[in-house]
């Protein structure tokens, strides 16, 4: 059983699905008005490790992120650069995409754009309006928060002080303003503007999160994540306005990672402390796989501090990783197997499986890897590690890497029969048509195929797991 910190309880929860075996997961995405910076990555590696997880113990995700590539940051953005919207938003959409892919995280099955689902938002804002959850005021539409009672229930904000006639306009605000939010904005000079049922303009932030989870996860779903920056207003408006919408609950597990600060400090600009994936990768030829492990080796509710030296500390411990299965799979060893590595592996599987299965504690989950690590490397030094030990306990750690994705690929080099090819290419295609229910299809034929594929940011890269027609 895997346990979680549900933020909406508080406490941890053992997590069942809604279906079993299947996992809907929603994660609020990039405002893509700049480069993500290595805090943005911390979350979304975490929600990587999250899905991957999941996947490790069989359940199917689907797993939604969304792009807010309208609100007031993006607009910003483009009025300060002279831009359209698309214009301004595309190139750090594309950045974003290749960050995903330097740092192997899986991309999700869909990633909807806010300015693709306003049709979607007016529906659920128009719902709001008849059942008196949301009123219009000066060409803007709000959403009235006492008539919500659950309102506060995720962040456990303070209501006593609540100021029910004010209004923010703000898609961010602190909890000290805590006040009815826009749902949508009335026109602005030097803003798009959309001409809908409920008049024109734009939508806020916020009902942009409620209206792509409902399209492609329905209501309610298993988990929603963010970073704790999210659970309020974003998180607390997402639950007010679509709870209020379907009479239904949103999410059922809330999954908050912590901050990620450098040397100790907030990163910022103006401290010359804030570091892009760019900045590392390109500019100080940092290894992305090394800067994976580091991002996912601190448990996600715990403060991530980025040093240049736990980033050595991690690129150390990723080359004894690699230095490790090099031995077991180059060395020559006696035929057979013994008895001491079958009851180490037994034991590192039992610990890596308990620290995940107890929200994600991914220390001891590394630490039962060091562990066998180093007590295998004992026995090699001794000569007691026979072949098919080794066989065995290289297999177990490349399965791990399921899990942990820092491990170059295994590559199947065999060419591809021309019909599962072409199922390949059409797949492609349909991702591109945004058709994911025909994609998904074709996916589905080719696993069956055994072809599994693995969205990567040079295209599609596949593998035979089986022999076509063997069992
Ligand atoms: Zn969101």
């Amino acid at each position: 059983m895997i346990r979680f910190t549900n933020t909406l309880s508080g406490g941890k929860e053992d997590f069942i699905p809604l279906v079993a075996g299947e996992v809907t997961l929603y994660t609020c995405g990039p405002t893509v008005y700049d480069h993500a910076h290595i805090g943005n990555y911390r979350a979304y590696m975490f929600e990587d490790l999250l899905k991957r997880l999941l996947k490790h113990r069989g359940f199917k995700v689907t797993h939604v992120m969304n792009i807010t590539d309208v609100d007031d940051k993006t607009i910003r953005g483009a009025n300060a650069a002279g831009l359209g919207l698309k214009e301004f938003t595309e190139p750090f959409i594309r950045a974003f995409h290749e960050g995903l892919a330097v740092l192997r995280i899986e991309p999700a099955d869909v990633y909807p754009r806010a300015t693709d689902h306003i049709p979607d938002m007016v529906r659920i804002i128009k719902v709001l309006l008849e059942k008196g959850f949301a009123y219009p005021k000066d060409g803007s539409v709000y959403f009235k928060i006492s008539r919500f009672p659950g309102y506060g229930k995720l962040s456990k904000i303070d209501l006593t002080e609540l100021r029910s006639s004010g209004r923010v306009e703000s898609d961010e605000y602190e909890k000290e303003s805590v006040q009815d939010f826009a749902l949508w904005k009335a026109p602005k000079a030097g803003e798009p503007v959309w001409e809908t049922e409920i008049g024109p303009g734009r939508p806020g932030w916020h009902i942009e999160c409620s209206a792509m989870s409902a399209r492609f996860l329905g209501q309610p779903f298993d988990i929603h994540c963010g970073g704790v920056d999210n659970i309020f207003p974003h998180h607390e408006n997402e639950i007010a306005q679509s709870e209020a919408y379907a009479d239904r609950p949103f999410a059922r597990f809330w999954l908050h990672c912590h901050h990620l600060i450098v040397d100790g400090e907030k990163m910022s600009k103006s401290k010359g402390n804030f570091h892009t994936l760019r900045d590392l990768v390109e500019t100080r030829g940092v290894d992305p796989m090394a800067l994976r492990l580091l991002l996912v080796s601190t448990h996600y509710r715990k403060v991530l501090n980025f040093t240049f030296e736990a980033l050595d500390q991690a690129a150390a411990g990723l080359r004894r990783i690699k230095d490790f299965l090099v031995e077991l799979e180059t060395r020559s060893f006696p035929a057979g197997a013994t008895a001491e590595p079958a009851r180490l592996l037994a034991e590192a599987r039992a610990k890596f499986d308990e620290g995940l299965s107890d929200d994600l504690n991914i220390s001891v989950g590394l630490t039962a890897l060091y562990e066998l690590i180093r007590s295998v490397n004992t026995l090699i030094k001794d000569d007691r590690l026979a072949a098919d030990d080794a066989k065995a306990v290289a297999a177990y750690v490349y399965s791990l890497d399921g899990v942990l994705g820092i491990l170059p690929p295994r590559t199947d080099d065999r060419i591809l029969a021309a019909d599962l090819q072409a199922k390949i290419d059409a797949r492609e295609k349909a991702r591109q048509d945004r058709d994911f229910a025909r994609a998904d299809a074709l996916r589905k034929e080719l696993a069956a195929a055994g072809v599994v594929l693995e969205d990567t940011k040079d295209g599609v890269r596949w593998k035979i797991v089986k022999t076509p027609g063997a069992s």
